[in-house]
């Protein structure tokens, strides 16, 4: 396969990033329009949307995603479909409250399900179609004081595998991308939130908490992910399904 030919693998292709606006989402946005599709950025951060929709020559869908019930009745038209949008919440679960629980679980499982849900039909009809779930080493493994974000990634694990047994024989594959600890805005607010929780300052909580277990001893970077992303997209990726791909400087291998 030609240089030539791997940018251009999604060409005439549709392509829709939750979680667009910033970080990994935005960065997938840049790798997939890269490869040729038209990009749909969607995220609730309207300016940040506009301007990674504007950057790549694509379009901008404003959308709050923990609102699932307005995504109940979707259909979507798209060929690659990353769920990717999140948020994280920590405490301990004695003390975790309700609320957050709930609206980690409708972003990040009950928003990817009913993306799932709008663009499948579209997909099956197409013959063609690529889901990628961007999960965690978290949906993996579990992590104390991250109840709601470790079983969302956990559930996100099993869509994902349920979607490519249903999806393999309409050309849809569905796999799942887990990072370890990606330098976003994400993990700069997180490592804030564990320095309280551990009551440590943020410099511990980078070395001695996100890196400790890091082979490679530095956090991951956005266009890393991408990368991945786009691969996966790839013809030389369609026999890859149900899967989960660590992407965490051997964090997991210990
Ligand atoms: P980020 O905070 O940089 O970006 C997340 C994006 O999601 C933001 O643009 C935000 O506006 C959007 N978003 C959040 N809630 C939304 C909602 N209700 N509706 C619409 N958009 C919403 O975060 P990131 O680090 O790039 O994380 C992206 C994904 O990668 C998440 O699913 C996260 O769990 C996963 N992940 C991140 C890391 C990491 O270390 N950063 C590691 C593993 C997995």
């Amino acid at each position: 396969m030609s240089g030539q030919e791997t940018s251009a693998s999604l060409a005439g292709r549709r392509a829709l990033v939750t979680g667009g606006a910033s970080g990994i989402g935005a960065a997938c946005a840049r790798e997939l329009a890269a490869r040729g599709a038209h990009v749909v950025v969607a995220d609730r951060d309207g300016d940040g949307a506009h301007a990674v929709a504007e950057d790549v020559g694509g379009e901008a869908w404003v959308v709050d995603l923990s609102d699932t019930r307005a995504l109940d009745d979707l259909r979507l038209d798209t060929d690659v479909l990353v769920n990717n949008a999140g948020i994280q919440r920590v405490s301990p679960l004695q003390d975790f409250v309700p609320d957050d629980f709930r609206l980690v679980h409708r972003i990040m499982l009950e928003a990817p399900f009913l993306l799932v849900r709008a663009v499948l039909p579209g997909m099956y009809e197409r013959g063609w179609g690529r889901v990628v779930n961007i999960s965690s080493v978290h949906g993996l493994v579990a992590s104390p004081f991250k109840s709601a974000y470790v079983s969302a990634k956990h559930g996100l694990e099993g869509l994902s595998k349920v979607t490519a047994l249903e999806g393999g024989e309409h050309g849809v594959t569905s796999v799942c991308v887990n990072p370890g600890y990606v330098r976003t805005p994400l993990v700069e607010k997180q490592m804030a939130e564990q320095a309280r929780v551990h009551g440590i300052p943020e410099a511990e909580v980078l070395a001695r908490v996100m890196l400790a277990e890091s082979a490679v001893k530095r956090l991951v970077e956005p266009h890393e992910v991408a990368a991945l992303v786009g691969w996966l997209t790839g013809p030389d990726a369609a026999m890859v399904s149900g899967a989960s791909w660590t992407i965490d400087g051997g964090w997991s291998a210990r």
